[in-house]
């Protein structure tokens, strides 16, 4: 089975399945430097950016996703959506976030 699609993080080994997303990085220049600054501050050396670098959805926020709450009800089973100039924040590998402030 091919696995190219895998989170570019380091030690975050989450391959793209059914119930996760993995995004690729954003068009937009100021976006995109956002999301490499984010994985490089968790990266030794070089980053390169390519077609295939992808980033696992739990990097990001609930709030980061246009369809969260309607695929937890249940009401879809669409792949998450970000919203437009989502940045990833969350870095705690293994860890979901944390239950959502109502
Ligand atoms: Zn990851």
């Amino acid at each position: 089975m091919p696995s190219s699609r895998k989170c570019v993080l380091p030690g975050c080994d989450h391959v793209q399945n059914r119930s996760v997303s993995l995004f690729k990085f954003p068009k937009n220049d100021h976006i995109k430097k956002r999301w490499i600054n984010f994985v490089k501050s968790h990266l030794d050396g070089q980053l390169r950016i390519t077609t295939k670098t992808r980033l696992y959805s739990d990097h990001f926020t609930r709030v980061s996703f246009i369809n969260f709450r309607r695929r937890q009800l249940g009401f879809t089973d669409n792949p998450l959506l970000l919203v437009n100039g989502a940045e990833p924040t969350i870095s705690r590998l293994g860890l979901h976030p944390p239950v959502d402030h109502q």
